[in-house]
């Protein structure tokens, strides 16, 4: 099209109108959707945290989830254990994550599930559904125009048995215990959600190495006081033993370019079961992050938040 003064004023004007019409999202500011029902904490660091399953909110006139395969347990005092990590961020570095929370109770909504199964068809509860992840892709896509990447992290709480940290990275208990005992596991580097690590060290990371080395998320997280799996020191769930793999969320986020992230199924005693244990996993987890992006990622901490 050829550029005239005409068609160019129209440009100029549909540019200003969209900046206008985009919400900017501002650290220290905190946005919700108009019933309150998803809140989002824009951070100031390459990490984004979302907590799907720990609001309580039952609006009266939203009919409860009873479409098949639905699961509606709340993941009690993760919204704490995440308003605890962004303290500890603040009080240690300076800088903290970006927070999305949905407070819907899960029986209303599920908001790691994909979009007809989390509302069981319910137009209302489609609108937070797409208010929440409209939200994390914005956190995303800031923490990576200041920092090029960011480690995305779905927030969980279990109540299996085994009192340890489940982390998910889309690897079954089987794929868990092959990839530990396998000399070569790239077969299943490419389908883990640390895939775009992996693939951006040109293959130099090895994801057996990420999972259950010396230098691994779990085995540091053992190190400082709290079980976890897969690790050096727990490299596998046993066949027998439940265990979450990541859901919807981290599968969807961890597909996006430069997205490296995994979810955290967190046990109930002495993580969450009361305040003190709160924050001391996020004295371990904010440690163990800031070491992993100083390990990993090649961003100077010290420029973060700056
Ligand atoms: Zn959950």
């Amino acid at each position: 099209m050829l550029i005239t003064k005409k068609n160019c004023w129209l440009a100029c004007f549909l540019f200003l109108a969209l900046k206008l019409t985009a919400q900017t999202y501002e650290p220290g500011n905190v946005y919700f959707d108009k019933n309150k029902w998803v809140e989002f904490i824009p951070g100031t660091m390459p990490l984004v945290i979302s907590v799907p399953h720990g609001g309580s909110i039952e609006p009266a006139d939203v009919p409860d989830r009873t479409c098949p395969g639905v699961v509606t347990v709340t993941d009690g005092r993760t919204i704490n254990l995440a308003r605890a990590i962004i303290d500890v961020f603040k009080k240690n570095y300076g800088f903290y994550p970006s927070i999305i929370i949905c407070h819907l109770k899960r029986l209303k909504v599920d908001v790691n599930r994909e979009i007809e199964v989390a509302t069981c068809g319910n137009e209302d509860m489609k609108v937070p559904w797409r208010y929440w992840h409209e939200m994390i892709d914005t956190a995303i896509a800031q923490a990576k125009s200041k920092y090029g990447k960011t480690i995305y992290i779905d927030l969980h709480g279990q109540g299996h048995p085994n009192q340890r940290l489940e982390l998910g990275y889309l690897l079954d208990n089987e794929q868990l215990q092959q990839s530990s005992k396998s000399k070569d596991d790239t077969v299943f580097s490419s389908i883990s959600s640390l895939h775009n690590l992996i693939e951006s060290s040109g293959d130099k990371l090895k994801l057996k190495e990420l999972l259950t080395g010396p230098n691994a998320f779990g085995t540091w997280m053992v190190e400082s006081g709290f079980p976890a799996t897969p690790s050096q020191q727990d490299p596998y769930p046993y066949p027998n033993e439940k265990y979450f793999d990541g859901g919807f969320n981290v599968r969807r986020f961890t597909q996006e370019p430069n997205v490296i992230g995994w979810q955290i199924e967190s046990n109930n005693r002495g993580v969450r079961d009361n305040m003190t244990s709160c924050y001391s996993f996020a004295e371990a987890f904010s440690k163990n992050i800031i070491r992993y992006i100083n390990t990993y990622l090649n961003i100077d901490t010290k420029s973060i938040g700056k």
